[in-house]
């Protein structure tokens, strides 16, 4: 966490006004929510379309924030107490951490892509602290707040930081990279999430892309090369660019993939070792495949990277595969989706040995846009005969069932509008010997069916 004293500070943000007497004050690390204050921290109250952090000033003090930050347009400052007045709260609090990021010279890392960001990013950070002492975003503080703020947490002694970088709309991607101006910038993949905001697979990737801007000169951007959306707009890039993916024509691909239950074994070609990495789905080869590329550039060797990625430390609800008392597994991927999503997930769930039947329990996936029926059709195209049942739930849900139908039977599918219905049905159902893929957007809370599995 950041200490300074408010004079630093002061300077640092780009403020002014602070009162003589309270410039020596040393601030322990920000606090930017009056719900959770930090001792000894300096509040920064943000505000937004339908609230203003600075209403919660006194409270903030009250429990034991040591200084303010105050908008200049906002009345009624606290008295007595010391404040320091900025134009903006939010810009001065973007100010801040990228003075305190130059100041403690470390390297940097950004990832961004529709999928798969946050699993790249623990994968990435687990490599690097193998020879770094490394921070990395926690939780889903990846946007022009949770950036800074992660930004801000860093221990003084931090040696590289691996930033998730998430985005809804046009422009957003452009202010984090430029905040962290990132040594390795990663785009783990386009896929079709905001939709909704940015109109098309293209302008998802444009967006994308902009995490470039912000590189270093010297910098590198490492990009899924098997998406030609990314391929066809990088010679615009003008920064030395390293790609992944599955196929040959990528700097990195994998050879003689292997997976258990474990996780996933492969070679990294053209040349490199043997890597076992705890993480399910071919999917996250790729992934790998993007955190081996970063941390080779950060002067890591192949061997180092290994013994980080073995000791992987992963955010929960991505991807578990638990056995349950009764005998069947459940794959819980209920934390989101998204056609591209989806589909790595089934594709999972079919690779995966040793189980009498998969089952796949999918359910919406929700801000798709115009287009959200055609998605979730073809996403039900995309299963295969390995599966052995799918049950929908929800109105989308039903278009992955029609698609289902491409390689199924009817008697393979059913379609559920009631959760209800769909957990008796599924209880009734399950049997030892059975793997179940759970998965839909988070709004569908099918987490509700992982825990009657569990049961
Ligand atoms: P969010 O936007 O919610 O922060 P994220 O980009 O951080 O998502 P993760 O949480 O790492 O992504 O993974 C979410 C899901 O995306 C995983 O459960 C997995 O099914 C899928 N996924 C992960 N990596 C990839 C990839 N490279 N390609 C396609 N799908 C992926
Ligand atoms: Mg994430």
């Amino acid at each position: 966490m950041i200490k300074r004293t408010l004079a630093e500070i002061q300077d640092m943000s780009g403020g002014e006004g602070l009162a003589q007497s309270f410039e020596t004050i040393e601030i322990d690390g920000i606090s930017t929510d009056s719900r959770s204050i930090r001792k000894g921290s300096l509040f920064v109250p943000i505000t937004g379309d339908n609230f203003n952090g600075h209403r919660f000033a006194d409270k903030a003090l009250a429990e034991g924030a040591a200084a303010i930050l105050w908008a200049k347009n906002e009345h009624n400052p606290p008295q007595d107490v010391p404040v320091i007045y900025v134009d903006d709260t939010l810009a001065a609090l973007q100010m801040l951490a990228k003075t305190y990021k130059e100041q403690l010279n470390v390297k940097v890392a950004g990832v961004t892509g529709s999928n798969g960001k946050t699993t790249t990013k623990d994968l990435l950070a687990s490599a690097l602290s193998a020879s770094f002492k490394v921070h990395k975003t926690q939780g889903n503080f990846n946007n022009h707040i949770g950036l800074p703020l992660t930004l801000l947490a860093m221990p003084e002694d931090t040696e590289a930081v691996v930033l998730e970088m998430g985005m809804s709309s046009k422009g957003e991607i452009e202010l984090l990279s430029k905040l962290a101006r990132p040594d390795a910038a990663v785009i783990t993949n386009i896929g079709e999430s905001h939709m909704m905001d940015l109109g098309s697979r293209e302008g998802i990737a444009e967006a994308k892309l902009e995490i470039a801007i912000g590189l270093k000169e010297e910098g590198t951007l490492y990009y899924f090369g098997d998406e030609p959306l990314l391929r066809e707009r990088v010679p615009a890039v003008n920064r030395r660019t390293v790609t992944f993916g599955e196929t040959d024509r990528n700097d990195l691909y994998p050879a003689d993939f292997h997976q258990s239950e474990s996780g996933v074994e492969f070679t990294v070609q053209p040349e490199g070792s043997r890597f076992s990495v705890p993480v399910l789905g071919k999917h996250n080869v790729w992934n790998a495949l993007a955190a081996i590329a970063v941390a080779r550039s950060f002067g890591l060797n192949d061997e180092m990277i290994s013994k980080g990625l073995e000791n992987l430390a992963m955010t929960a609800m991505r991807l578990e595969l638990a056995k349950t008392e009764r005998g069947w597994a459940v794959i819980n991927d209920a934390y989101n989706a998204s056609p591209t999503s989806m589909k790595a997930a089934i594709r999972l769930a079919e690779d995966l040995e040793g189980y009498s039947r998969r089952i796949l329990i999918l359910g919406d996936m929700l801000e798709l846009g115009d287009r959200e029926e055609a998605f979730h059709e073809e996403t039900g195209e995309a299963i295969t005969a390995r599966s052995s049942y799918v049950f929908t739930y929800g109105k989308l849900g039903a278009f992955i069932a029609e698609g289902a139908k491409k390689n199924l039977q009817e008697d393979q599918i059913k379609s559920f509008l009631d959760k209800e219905k769909l957990i008796q049905a599924v209880k009734e159902f399950a049997q030892q010997g059975d793997l179940f893929l759970v998965k839909a957007s988070r709004g569908m809370r099918l987490e509700e069916v992982v825990s009657a599995l569990s049961e």
